[in-house]
C-alpha cells in the first residue's frame, strides 16, 4: 500500500470518495443478500414486478425496475436541482 503525503488533501478527498463509494456498494450488497433471503429479490421495490434477468445481471443490486428507477432518477434531480421558483417577481 502507497504511502500518502501528509498534507496531500487532494489525495485524502479521493480516497474518502473511494471509501464512501465501497461503503455504497456493501450496503448495496448486503440489502440485496437481505432481500434474497426474504425471498424478494428480482422484484422491483416500487411497482413489485418482476426486474428484467437483463437488468440484474449488469447490475446485480437494482431494487428497482428500468422504469421506476428512471422516474426514480428524475424526482431525484427535481428535488436537488435549483429551480428559478420565487424569482419571477425580479
Ligand atoms: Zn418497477
Amino acid at each position: 500500500m502507497a504511502r500518502i503525503a501528509r498534507g496531500n488533501s487532494l489525495l485524502t478527498d479521493v480516497s474518502h470518495a473511494e471509501v464512501a463509494r465501497d461503503v455504497e456498494e456493501i450496503r448495496d450488497i448486503d440489502a440485496a443478500l437481505q432481500r434474497l433471503a426474504a425471498g424478494t429479490y428480482g422484484v422491483c421495490a416500487r411497482c413489485e414486478k418482476s426486474i428484467h434477468r437483463p437488468r440484474l445481471e449488469a447490475y446485480p443490486t437494482a431494487k428497482r425496475c428500468l422504469p421506476c428507477q428512471k422516474l426514480h432518477e428524475r424526482s431525484r434531480l427535481q428535488t436537488q436541482a435549483p429551480t428559478l421558483e420565487g424569482l419571477s417577481g425580479l
